[in-house]
């Protein structure tokens, strides 16, 4: 991924490994079956990014993308200020244990009870948002990758997640996860345009869990935020924030 980074001819680039911290199902069963440990491999990690520091001209955050559920507050917040990462990326990823990115689990929902998801979604991410837990959150709208959740948002919902924003060190990417194979942006045009009313400021993120992805969403980002109009924080001034 670092090699990526310096083809691609950045100047930074953060590991951010997804990680769970609870103790209730389903995700200790998820953690389980897809092995996603870092809160138990983070220092190995860590010594690894120091030696390849050393290789490389490209500035290397040491981070971590930290599944969000109210309910492992406590333990995330615990975790967090053991580990030291340099920062913190916050998503939401799951809605009453289901994984909103499953199409599949909602093919067989009603039309009201989809709604219901996408507006618990949002709460969940406002809940996020307000805990100043961390410095980013990443894909704003994931409900938006999934066919039966998609075009359910509401104007209100991206309301109430701007003005969450406005009151918090928690800073929003713009989330190329699925741009360049879907055409999916997160977050969506009418949600961007609401963010931007209120004076919200964005960082980028590849999401790239493959390095032939990492040059190729860097260039699409350039492209998007230069179209738009929209200056990105430097990376420096997110990690001060939370300072
Ligand atoms: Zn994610």
């Amino acid at each position: 991924m670092i090699a990526a980074a310096e083809a691609a001819g950045v100047n930074a680039i953060g590991v951010a490994d997804h990680c769970y911290i609870s103790s209730r199902r389903p995700l200790t069963d998820a953690r389980a079956i897809v092995g996603m440990n870092l809160d138990r491999t983070y220092e190995r990690r860590r010594h690894a990014i120091e030696l390849l520091r050393e290789e490389t001209s490209v500035t290397v955050y040491d981070a971590v993308e930290m599944d969000y559920d109210p309910d492992d507050r406590a333990d995330i917040r615990a975790f967090l200020g053991t580990a030291g990462f340099d920062y913190a990326i916050g998503s939401v990823h799951r809605v009453d244990g289901a994984n909103v990115q499953l199409n599949a689990r909602f093919e067989d929902t009603s039309e009201a009870e989809r709604d219901r998801i996408v507006d618990r979604y949002f709460r969940q991410l406002v809940d996020l948002i307000e805990t100043e837990l961390f410095e980013i959150v990443a894909h704003l709208d994931l409900p938006e990758r999934t066919p039966t959740l998609r075009g359910r948002a509401t104007q209100e919902q991206y309301r109430r997640v701007a003005r969450a924003f406005e009151n918090s060190r928690t800073v929003p990417e713009i989330n190329a996860g699925r741009a360049t194979d879907e055409g999916i942006v997160h977050p969506s045009d009418a949600f961007l345009e609401i963010l931007l009313d209120h004076g919200v400021e964005f960082t980028t993120g590849s999401d790239a869990h493959d390095p032939s992805e990492v040059g190729e969403r860097n260039a699409f980002l350039e492209t998007f935020v230069e179209n738009r109009g929209i200056d990105p924080l430097d990376p420096r001034a997110v990690l001060r924030a939370s300072d």
